[in-house]
């Protein structure tokens, strides 16, 4: 059996990384188990990839208290100044702007590999992290005065505290014996990633339709992501289109701001779901990111919820260590579950409130409509709703 450590995280995801890298950096022991291969060098003029997030101000933040955010380079990643939201007709607008809340930015919208890549780096740099890649848990035993985790590889791990970071499916929480609340939307998101005639962008806008919404993100240069929600069929149907019909279907259905496409660079759909597990803790053991909860991707909060989650634990976990205490005792964890729960919870709420007003019954989608017209006369409360989703 390997020494003692003081944490084991499995899951070299952003959200596991983000908290291997901040125990790693306070000094901590910690051994990071990922399932696949570590993550690979990213050329600046490579296409961008699929999988791309908006990070809040306050994943930033994280991202450059663990050392990770100079190493996203700038080609790799757009600043969003702006935020337009319309009903189908796109009558009823609500625009925020960055300027508004005396900020030069809300965020910025980077490529989830590129995240993990700079992640991935400073971990390098940090001596007493262990990362160990192709392994995953089969067995795992928590109680006690430390937890084991055997890997399919035959190893057997030690340590004060594990943490649960392997995504949606997670491993660790079923060996953990947590269930989950599931919900199916029977909806699909189709990503497509396009070269825009206009040049380079920084407003995100988002049209809801019936159908589901349609969303642009804008890329560096003149690129953008586009989030097209459907029913799966429909959804499917045009994930099969040639480049050609996609990118007239596209410009047939966007809303015309988009101002026409020239390229169609890549497409790819993924079910929706919302899954949230019915604990985040048990003795020495914590849940993080997708692990805990799966939300509606509908306002790009994931992984802002995840990276949240690595910074609350983090936080409690090196004050329990760095004052001489056990890090996988009970206080750290209950103190990270009674945080970050309602915190997770609330967002869940509003994904599902956005979710039903705006895709429900037609009174319903009116009502969703007006709700635009009136966030747009919120005055004040406008901007405390925008600075709690935005971490601000
Ligand atoms: C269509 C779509 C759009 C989205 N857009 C946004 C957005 O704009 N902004 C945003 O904030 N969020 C967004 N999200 C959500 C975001 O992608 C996730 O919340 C985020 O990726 C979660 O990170 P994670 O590290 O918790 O999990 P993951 O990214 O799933 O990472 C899990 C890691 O664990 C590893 N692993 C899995 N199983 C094992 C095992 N058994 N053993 C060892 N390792 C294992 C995996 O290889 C992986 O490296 C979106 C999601 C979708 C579906």
């Amino acid at each position: 059996m390997e020494a003692t450590q003081d944490a084991i995280i499995i899951g070299g995801g952003m959200v596991g990384a983000a908290v291997a890298t901040a125990l790693g950096q306070a000094g901590m022991t910690v051994t990071l188990v990922e399932g696949g291969a570590p993550p690979a060098p990213i050329a600046e003029d490579a296409p961008f990839d699929l999988r791309v997030s908006s990070l809040n101000l306050a994943s930033q933040r994280l991202l450059d208290d663990v050392g990770a955010w100079s190493h996203i380079p700038a080609a790799r990643r757009c600043p969003f100044r702006q935020i337009e939201a319309w009903d189908e007709r796109e009558r009823h607008t609500t625009h925020f702007a960055a300027a508004d809340l005396g900020l030069e930015a809300f965020g910025h919208f980077v490529e989830n590999r590129v995240i993990r890549h700079a992640l991935w780096q400073r971990l390098a740099a940090l001596p007493q992290v262990t990362t160990l890649c192709q392994a995953s848990p089969v067995a795992l035993v928590t109680g006690g005065h430390q937890a084991l985790v055997e890997l399919d590889d035959g190893r057997l791990l030690a340590g004060r505290l594990v943490v649960g970071a392997d995504g949606a499916n997670s491993r660790v929480r079923e060996l953990a014996g947590i269930t989950t609340h599931d919900h199916d939307y029977h909806q699909r998101a189709l990503i497509v990633n396009v070269r825009t005639r206009l040049p380079q962008q920084d407003t995100s806008w988002q049209r809801f339709t019936p159908e589901g919404p349609q969303a642009m993100l804008p890329l560096p240069g003149p690129y953008a992501s586009l989030v097209w929600y459907g029913p799966p069929e429909a959804t499917r149907e045009r994930e099969a289109l040639d480049d050609d019909a996609l990118r007239a279907a596209i410009e047939r259905d966007f809303p015309a701001r988009l101002g026409g496409i020239e390229a169609v660079l890549g497409r790819a759909s993924f079910p929706l779901r919302r899954r949230h597990a019915e604990r985040y803790t048990r003795p020495r053991l914590a849940l993080v990111g997708d692990a805990a909860h799966v939300i509606h991707p509908l306002a790009g909060q994931g992984l802002n919820l995840g990276l949240q989650d690595a910074a609350e634990l983090s936080e409690r976990v090196i004050a329990a260590h760095a004052a001489g205490e056990d890090p996988g005792n009970r206080r750290p964890l209950a103190g990270y579950a009674r945080a970050r729960r309602p915190r997770n919870l609330a967002m869940i709420a509003a994904m599902e409130s956005f979710h039903h007003l705006f895709t429900g019954a037609a009174p319903l989608r009116q009502a969703g409509a007006a709700g635009l017209a009136v966030a747009e006369r919120l005055g004040p409360a406008k901007q405390r709703v925008m600075r709690y989703a935005l971490g601000i």
